[in-house]
């Protein structure tokens, strides 16, 4: 597969080069030359698949002649320890993509992408630094991605004070090849410096460096996967059991009702919108989805670039939403580079949910059905009933794909529904101690703690 810069159609590359390199030299975003299509087999069997089966099937097209067969299968099945269940939830579905060891949707690709980084660089003496740019959960996945891994040193880079004890702990507190810079700043500061360094020509000189944001390719691919898994269910009239980490009241009833056969809406919490660019790759793939709602907090440049196709960027606002207070969505050029206005509108529905409305839904779906929805799920789900009660979309038609664990965020959803079960990786993750360095929000900062 070949893959192009968002921004010079002529800027070829393989995936080794889009995934090593990150960013591409112009400073566009790599996107693969065409969307490969599932097998006719492939796409009527999803809703029944083994998820690792699934991943296979979904990435292999993109590495083609890049990673063997054998070594992608073994690169699936150690990154894909967990799964994505589909789960009902009162009159909703939830695919819960909280079940990885950092507890959010982002250990899907970050586990993939540190296997695949590994692998394309054997045979190399050369260290690589990675450098990511966090607004709370990237960061953690991706240190917990890559820890120990030979060969590869990241830097996180994340908003001094605007992410939580846990999500601090996960960035800063693991040590080895991860160290972590507290950015006086905003998240949208911390993308800047990182685009800055990646650009920096005298720090390319002296080290292999590369990103690992959602901007990267490889940590966007494998994401398409669970969307795969939640249509493919959902058409399919299938749903996985409640897990424990999500508890249900006891003699309450789903009324969730399945519409096997029909193509799905799948809403998506969306902050920095890869994991919605993942989702539209998965549909042009095959798998059964014809509709996404894209929900954000107030920071809702995309919902507003929908309405009046006028894509406006500005400076990110705090919410309590954190890994989706993102208002210069990097993700939205690689959209741009598939989709225009129109056919974004037709494909995508833009929403926006506030901090109040965020709180009052994970008291409602609480005392409803006993289920702890994170606040960013929590969006997802608002974002749905706000376009129920507009008649944007029809009842029982939309999965809500739940990005965290409601333990992840404790500090905003214990006082308004009590404490969620806590998963064993995040109660050992607080034990950790933060060890991180704070700089300026300043290129010239972080390419000098670099260059150091
Ligand atoms: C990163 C993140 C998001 C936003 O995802 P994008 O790909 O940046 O749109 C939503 N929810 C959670 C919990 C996240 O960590």
């Amino acid at each position: 597969m070949h893959y192009y810069s968002t921004r010079n159609k002529n800027e070829v590359v393989n995936f080794a080069d889009a995934a090593l390199t990150g960013l591409a030299p112009d400073g566009g975003l790599f996107v693969p030359e065409e969307i490969p299509q599932y097998s006719a087999q492939v796409r009527t069997s999803l809703g029944k698949m083994d998820f690792c089966d699934i991943a296979i099937e979904t990435i292999k097209p993109y590495v083609q002649g890049e990673i063997q067969d054998s070594s992608l299968s073994d690169i699936v099945q150690s990154a894909f320890t967990f799964t994505a269940p589909l789960v009902a939830v009162a009159d909703r579905f939830t695919s819960e993509l909280f079940h990885g060891p950092t507890a959010a949707f982002k250990d899907f690709g970050a586990r993939f992408m540190a296997r695949a980084f590994s692998y394309l660089r054997r045979g190399e003496d050369r260290p690589l630094r990675i450098l990511v740019a966090t607004s709370g959960d990237t960061g953690g996945a991706v240190a917990d991605g890559f820890f120990n891994v030979s060969g590869i040193f990241v830097t996180v880079l994340y908003p001094k004070g605007r992410v939580s004890p846990l999500q601090e702990r996960q960035i800063a507190g693991l040590g080895g090849n991860i160290s972590a810079l507290a950015v006086e700043g905003s998240f949208d500061d911390c993308q800047r410096l990182v685009k800055a360094a990646l650009a920096d020509e005298g720090l390319k000189k002296r080290m292999a460096l590369s990103s690992a944001n959602s901007i990267n390719i490889s940590r966007l691919i494998p994401q398409a996967v669970y969307y795969s898994a939640a249509a493919g269910k959902m058409s399919a009239g299938l749903t996985d059991p409640d897990g424990e980490a999500t508890p249900r009241l006891k003699g309450k009833k789903n009324t969730a009702a399945l519409r096997p056969g029909k193509p799905v809406t799948l809403c998506v919490p969306s902050g920095n919108f890869g994991n919605l660019t993942a989702g539209l790759y998965a549909m042009k793939m095959g798998a059964p989805v014809n509709q996404f709602i894209a929900a954000t907090n107030i920071n809702k440049t995309v919902p507003d670039y929908l309405d009046s196709g006028e894509y406006l960027t500005r400076i990110s606002q705090a919410t309590v939403s954190n890994a989706m207070d993102v208002g210069a969505p990097s993700n939205f050029e690689r959209m741009a580079a598939h989709f225009s206005w129109e056919q974004m509108r037709n494909i995508i529905l833009g929403v926006s949910v506030s901090d109040d409305e965020t709180r009052e839904t994970i008291i409602r779906i609480h005392e409803q059905s006993g289920y702890f929805l994170d606040p960013h799920s929590a969006v997802g789900w608002k974002g749905v009933d706000k376009l129920l009660s507009s008649n944007k979309i029809q009842e029982g038609a939309a999965g809500i794909l739940c990005t965290a664990h409601p333990a992840k965020f404790s500090e905003i959803v214990e006082p308004l529904v009590g404490k969620p079960p806590v998963p064993a990786a995040l109660t050992r993750a607080m034990e950790r101690t933060v060890n991180a360095r704070t700089i300026p929000a300043d290129a010239a900062a972080l390419i000098e703690v670099l260059s150091a």
